[in-house]
This record gives C-alpha cells, sequence and structure tokens, in this order.
C-alpha cells in the first residue's frame, strides 16, 4: 500500500500541563484525500490542525512525515510540506499589502527573487485576486480576507493543506466560491483536511471523515458509514447529512434500490430515481 504522507501517532498536547486538549491521537493521511474532520468545539480539531503544521509541539506521541520521523528540531519540515489555513483570517495575515501578504512565506523559504513573483503572480491569479494586490488587507471584506489566507498557503506550494473551519465567516457565495477552489486543488492532487460543522458540505465534498471528540478519533471512515453510526453522532453532537436521512428514508420504503449507494448530490439522487432502477 502507498505511504501516507503524514503518520501520526499517539499524539497527545496539553496548553495547560492539566487537562488533555489531545489525548491520543493516531491518523494516516494519504496523498490526494480529501477529509473532513468533524467535531464539537472545544474537541481538539484546532489544536490537532497546528500540532500537524508543527506551530505547536506535542507533548508526546509521533508525526511521520514520508514516513520518517519528524524530530522536535525539523518542525519547519512539517510547516514547509503542511499549510494551515486559519479560522480566523487576522490570525493570520501579517503584512500591510496583500501582495507583500502573500509573498511573505515564499520569501521565507529564501525562495529567488524570480520564484517568489512566480508565486505570488500564480497564487493572486488563483485566487482571483491580482485587482487587490495593492491593498491593506485589513480593509478587505471576511470573504476576500479568506482568499488571502489561501493565497497564502497556495505561495508556500504546501502538498497538504489544513482547513479550519473555512467557511465559517462566508457567505453562501463565498462557499460556493471556496468549494469551487476545493475542487479545483483537489483535481490537483493536492491532500486537503478541512474542518467543518457542515455535515452536507462534508458528505458532498469528503472522500472520509475523521471524528473528534474530547481530544481524541472517535470515527474514521467513509463517510456515509460514519454518518450512519448513531453512537458517533450523538457523541460528537452531530446530525446526519439531509440527503443521507432522505435516502435512508426512501430505501426503507423500497423506492431505492436496497443494494444502491448514496448520492453525493441531491441531483445524483434525482438521477437514481428517474433511472427506473428505483
Ligand atoms: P476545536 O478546534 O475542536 O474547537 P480546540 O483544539 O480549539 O478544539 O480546543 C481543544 C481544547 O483545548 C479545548 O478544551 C480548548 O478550550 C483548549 N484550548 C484551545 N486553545 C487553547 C489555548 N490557546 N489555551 C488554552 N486552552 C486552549
Amino acid at each position: 500500500m502507498e505511504q501516507p504522507v503524514l503518520q501520526v501517532r499517539d499524539l497527545r498536547f496539553s496548553y495547560d500541563g492539566k487537562g488533555q486538549a489531545l489525548g491520543g491521537v493516531s491518523l494516516d493521511i494519504r496523498a490526494g484525500e480529501r477529509i473532513a474532520v468533524l467535531g464539537p468545539n472545544g474537541a481538539g480539531k484546532s489544536t490537532f490542525f497546528l500540532c500537524l503544521n508543527g506551530v505547536l509541539t506535542p507533548g508526546s506521541g509521533e508525526i511521520l512525515l514520508d514516513g520518517k520521523p519528524v524530530g522536535k528540531k525539523e518542525r519547519k519540515r512539517l510547516c514547509e510540506r503542511v499549510g494551515i489555513v486559519f479560522q480566523n483570517a487576522d490570525d493570520q495575515i501579517i503584512a500591510s499589502t496583500v501582495a507583500a501578504e502573500v509573498s511573505f512565506g515564499p520569501m521565507n523559504l529564501r525562495l529567488p527573487k524570480e520564484e517568489v513573483v512566480r508565486r505570488v503572480d500564480h497564487a493572486l491569479d488563483y485566487m482571483d485576486l491580482q485587482a487587490f494586490r495593492a491593498r491593506p488587507p485589513h480593509e478587505l471584506s471576511g470573504g476576500e480576507k479568506k482568499r488571502v489566507t489561501i493565497a497564502d498557503i497556495l505561495a508556500m506550494e504546501s502538498e497538504v493543506i489544513l482547513f479550519d473551519e473555512p467557511a465559517a465567516s462566508l457567505d453562501p457565495m463565498g462557499e460556493e466560491r471556496l468549494e469551487a477552489v476545493l475542487g479545483r486543488l483537489s483535481d490537483e492532487g493536492r491532500t486537503l483536511v478541512i474542518s467543518t460543522h457542515d455535515m452536507d458540505f462534508a458528505f458532498r465534498w469528503a472522500t472520509r471523515a475523521v471524528v473528534f471528540a474530547g481530544g481524541q478519533v472517535i470515527a474514521d471512515g467513509a463517510p456515509d458509514a460514519v454518518f450512519r453510526d448513531a453512537e458517533t453522532l450523538r457523541r460528537a453532537h452531530l446530525k446526519p447529512p439531509a440527503l443521507l436521512e432522505v435516502f435512508d428514508m426512501l430505501r426503507a420504503r423500497g423506492l431505492v434500490p436496497a443494494d444502491a449507494v448514496c448520492p453525493r448530490t441531491a441531483a445524483g439522487l434525482e438521477a437514481l430515481l428517474d433511472s427506473g432502477r428505483a
């Protein structure tokens, strides 16, 4: 089986030396996966992301990159390969113009100037931000700031990107735009890990669902299996995705074949109902 990009072994982290924000998390992440991380507030999702990206140093446990353990002094390797888009854009943005902001990461990598310029241009094009390049980021709307923080990470060319509740501050159009970017990044082969409370999005988008509760992973698997597990949903205070609920109701009434797999979208369900198989 293919070597995972990232392996996490029994990761523990405490902010105050008493309570455990992470109480022994183990997980493998493979190239090209689209992972939705779910769970209530305080479950440890952000802490997990910050450990994966090297911002926080775990109290114990191990992180392996391409099968090799990352030592305490090699955290830089992690932050080069694993980018994080913070939940709150203001926690991430530091520079006084959009172009300076997006060039900050590649400049820190000490890349040649032409390479920095190329990466910044590409990231600004990708996030449709060229018109904003000279603007101060703090003057932008929530959705525009979010695009800047994604451009930051694109300019780092990180192969794994962690998004901490990326849709939290977005309006429906911003969410649609974000989902299009996520689709494009995934099609290009990036590995994406996204924490979200939006079960419908997670069901539609993810190839794998990981559920956190109380600093631990309580479920990890295919979204339809995880989201049908009543005990997992109860422990993490999650509601099943609407489409899956409707599909299961139809199936219980014999209106879709017993062996059919729940489609990811309403249009997919409509096609299944129209296909005559139903
Ligand atoms: P989630 O992202 O799932 O909402 P967090 O990782 O933010 O969860 O939080 C996990 C636990 O760690 C919670 O109990 C939270 O109160 C605590 N915590 C998070 N950040 C800090 C911090 N900077 N200082 C102290 N405790 C924190």
